[in-house]
């Protein structure tokens, strides 16, 4: 494999070099039975919903291959000085993993929202912050700008977020967490423009964002329902960042407020319609979390196979560790986790793409991804001893980076109500 030939183009090449529209087929899963079209003369039967085509397998060696060679060698010294290197910024671009979805007429991969997933989860076996980066900027920014971008809006950021401009997303406000939409930044319209005022708060990406999604209630007449998002250019005039929070873990990923002083954004900068901003957000946020439990499931991974050798090498009482069977039911047990996390994932991914409600499913692979990972990287610190406490392993830092998928993208109090009031609007 042509180690760093853009994924674009060799996802472009595997899509070439499979029969037209076959893994769309292969995966279109029906309204009632979860049948999927196989490609064999259009007979119907089940897959499991693990089974990769060949396109996802081959986009999930090449970004695994990529992150060995241009992540890996960094991740250390990124969370120590908590910064994200320049050239993983650069490599993410180069490889096409900055614009997955984004249609190819605008510079993008044009690949699917499963692949997206793939990606993310490969990307956190090696380091949660990058794979957050990409998380946010590819399921939350990009995809809300290609789903309800004005044409003219979609020539003039689409082709930007796919090579060179990062994204983020800003809601959350110091009085307005799990509440988000008690929002306090206003957005006051004077003819063809509005005056942005107001602080977000915890913005990631914010360090190397060029472009920021704000929501803003325009008509606080109308509570929640003034609320609309904008589009806001980093060099617009009292647009400012705060100081970067430091953080237990992802600190490779910034983290940032963002205060807008009086900011005029053009009302062609609206995306959507005017107080549909909750809506938008609340829709945006339940794909999105499907990416942080992809983030929460490549974490437990990483940290399980970087565990699990150690307990073939370390010997006690004169055999392997792994050897003692009350460490094998535990690593089993761990592993069984995993197993069941990656199918909610990959089930709730599905659902998505093939149009299929999957709101209950993606809170529900967010939660349990972010309990499986905090399960295993607990176990495997513990598997390791002592050394699994230091930092000349990787496992502790695994263990730190698993905390936040419990709270970003709606705590996992928040999913447990969304899965509720699903289950009440099933009975
Ligand atoms: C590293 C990081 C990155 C982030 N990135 C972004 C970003 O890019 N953009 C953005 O907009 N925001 C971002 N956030 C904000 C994040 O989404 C919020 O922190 C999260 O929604 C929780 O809000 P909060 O911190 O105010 O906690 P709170 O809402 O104050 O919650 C505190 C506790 O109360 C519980 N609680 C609250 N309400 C209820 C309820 N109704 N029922 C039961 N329990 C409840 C919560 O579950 C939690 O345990 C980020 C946060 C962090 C830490």
């Amino acid at each position: 494999m042509a180690s760093l030939k853009s994924v674009s183009s060799l996802l472009r090449i595997a899509v070439k070099q499979c029969p037209r529209g076959w893994s769309q087929r292969l995966y279109s899963m029906s309204a009632s039975g979860h049948k999927v079209l196989s490609s064999h003369g259009g007979e119907q039967r089940n897959l499991p919903v693990d089974l990769l085509s060949d396109e996802e397998k081959m986009m999930k060696e090449t970004v695994a291959k990529m992150a060995a060679e241009k992540i890996q060698p960094l991740v250390r010294e990124m969370d120590a000085n908590s910064h994200l290197d320049s050239s993983v910024l650069q490599a993410l671009f180069d490889n096409g993993l900055m614009g997955i979805e984004i249609d190819p007429e605008y510079g993008g991969t044009g690949s699917t929202f499963f692949i997206a997933n793939l990606i993310i989860e490969e990307l956190a076996k090696v380091d949660a912050s990058v794979s957050v980066l990409v998380d946010v900027h590819n399921t939350l920014i990009n995809n809300l700008i290609q789903k309800l971008g004005t044409q003219e809006q979609k020539d003039r950021y689409l082709p930007r977020l796919a090579t060179d401009t990062v994204g983020s997303f800003c809601l959350s406000e110091t009085e307005s967490g799990s509440d988000a939409f008690a929002m306090k930044t206003s957005a006051v319209k004077n003819g063809d423009y509005y005056t942005i005022n107001g602080t977000k708060i915890w913005i990631t990406n914010a360090e190397h964002a060029g472009l920021f999604m704000v929501m803003a209630n325009a008509d606080p007449t109308k509570g929640y329902k003034g609320i609309t998002t904008f589009l806001v250019d980093r060099d617009t005039e009292g647009l400012s960042l705060g100081k970067k929070e430091d953080k237990l873990g992802i600190r490779a990923s910034s983290t940032c407020p963002v205060h807008f002083d009086n900011v005029k954004v053009p009302a062609s900068n609206v995306l959507g319609q005017v107080g549909m901003g909750y809506r938008y957000a609340i829709e945006i946020l339940n794909e999105g979390r499907i990416g942080i439990a992809s983030q929460m499931l490549g974490l437990a991974e990483g940290c399980f196979n970087n565990t699990v050798p150690y307990t073939k090498e370390r010997k006690q009482f004169g055999r392997r560790i792994w050897d003692f069977q009350a460490m094998q039911h535990q690593i089993a047990h761990v592993a069984t986790q995993i197993e069941a996390c990656r199918l909610l994932v990959y089930n709730a991914a599905r659902r998505k793409e093939a149009g299929e409600p999957f709101v209950k499913e993606a809170a529900m692979a967010k939660l349990y991804a972010s309990e499986v990972a905090s399960l295993t990287t607990t176990k495997c610190i513990e598997w390791m001893g002592g050394v699994g406490f230091t930092k000349d392993y990787p496992i502790e830092k695994y263990y730190r980076d698993c905390k936040i998928g419990t709270i970003y993208e709606g705590t996992s109090n928040i999913q447990l109500n969304t899965i509720a009031k699903c289950i009440e609007a099933e009975s």
